[in-house]
């Protein structure tokens, strides 16, 4: 594993590190989604034993689980971690509540007495501005207390608000976006990097759109490196400016994957990605519906299940697996136990989940496209 300082933080992080976003899931005895713990706590401590020791979570993340299980999970390992986790500043304080209780409920989710870097997450400058400085207050006071080391933004809004983000000079660490396929925030990395920030890359692999390339476009690949998921990261961590790239892990061979990648020099040479960029940039088909499944759209109150219908569309439109789309479609479209129907045709176009989605999707459009593409289900 390769360590690397989180810019003046003086934490050494691994530079691959664990995003708690996307554990395995099963079903409870009632058909109800749940995280597979089963397979989730081993994976989690599999992760440090091969020397990751930079886990991110949210209070939010996989149906509200993502800390107690990375707490269970880590509870008693012998490997000293840090850990990420994250203010959701965008949603109102509830009446009574503080900033504070926040950080307070992320501590006993986490069972922890300290969290290393406590965030304020996907912050706009609007948001900032209205609840950025009462945030910056609390983060103060929480390190004044011992209970929070570090304190750094993550955010989706446009990279000029970016920009102005990283002139608030308060915070030491940014979590942002970039990969192959959306390198808009390249500008901000440099800007922090110079400050002296860490920085800490989300969605490496495009939430998953990198896996794989579009049918007949397999050929961009590098014949250096083994695998898409490999080429998107190496192209990641080619970028000076990255300090440690989180990666999504849900199954063992992903994480052992991702280690031999990191734990090898890269075989590409400034020529090759050259190359690589021209040919990449050129993909018209990983343009037009960006969804990183990160479900900051979820719960719907219709219950349809947005980011799968999206991973079905994808699978379709752009690798051109039309028989897995529609197994993925059927699944996560089939209605539930009382029979109740998720399809996109029950859309009651609240615009609940646009509000919500750091990628700016239209999604009610989008749901009719997908409706359009996979025929009404019987
Ligand atoms: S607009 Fe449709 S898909 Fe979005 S939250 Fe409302 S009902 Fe669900
Ligand atoms: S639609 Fe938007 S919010 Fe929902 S999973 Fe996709 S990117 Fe995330």
């Amino acid at each position: 594993m390769i360590y690397t300082k989180l810019g003046k933080t003086g934490l050494e992080v691994s530079r691959l590190s664990f995003g708690v976003m996307r554990l395995p899931e099963k079903d409870d005895k009632d058909g109800k989604r749940i995280i597979d713990r089963e397979s989730s706590i081993p994976l989690l401590r599999k992760g440090a034993e091969l020397g990751i020791n930079f886990y991110d979570t949210h209070p939010f993340y996989c149906m509200h689980q993502s800390e107690i299980v990375l707490g269970e999970a880590l509870k008693g390992i012998k490997e000293k971690v840090h850990i990420q986790t994250k203010c959701p500043l965008w949603k109102e304080l509830e009446p009574g509540e503080t900033w504070s209780n926040r950080l307070e409920q992320s501590l006993r989710n986490l069972q922890r007495d300290y969290i290393d870097l406590y965030i304020a997450h996907s912050v706009s400058w609007e948001t900032f501005e209205k609840k950025g400085r009462d945030f910056l207050r609390m983060a103060a006071k929480a390190r004044e207390e011992g209970l929070i080391g570090h304190t750094g933004f993550s955010s989706h809004d446009k990279p000029e608000n970016v920009m102005k983000l990283l002139d608030v000079d308060e915070f030491e660490c940014m979590t942002i976006q970039y990969n192959l396929r959306d390198l808009q925030y390249a500008r901000c990395i440099e800007k922090a990097a110079k400050k002296g920030m860490g920085v800490i890359i989300m969605g490496p692999v495009g939430g998953g759109i990198l896996e794989k390339l579009p049918k007949g476009k397999e050929h961009i690949k590098p014949e250096k490196v083994g695998g898409v998921p490999e080429m998107a990261l190496r192209y990641v961590f080619r970028n000076p400016g990255v300090s440690c790239a989180l990666s999504g892990m849900s199954s063992m061979e992903q994480l052992e994957e991702n280690i031999r990648t990191i734990s090898s020099p890269d075989p590409l040479t400034e020529k090759d990605y050259l190359e690589l960029e021209k040919s990449f940039f050129s993909l018209k088909e990983l343009a037009d519906l960006y969804c990183t499944r990160c479900g900051y759209c979820q719960p719907c109150p219709q219950n349809i299940n947005i980011p799968g219908i999206f991973h079905a569309v994808n699978l379709w439109r752009i690798y051109g697996s039309e028989e897995q789309a529609r197994f993925f479609y059927g699944m996560f479209t089939h209605p539930d136990k009382e029979g109740k129907k998720r399809d996109p045709s029950v859309c009651i176009e609240c615009g609940e989940c646009e509000k919500k989605c750091p990628q700016h999707i239209p999604i009610i459009e989008q749901l009719k496209e997908a409706q359009e593409l996979f025929g009404k289900p019987e």
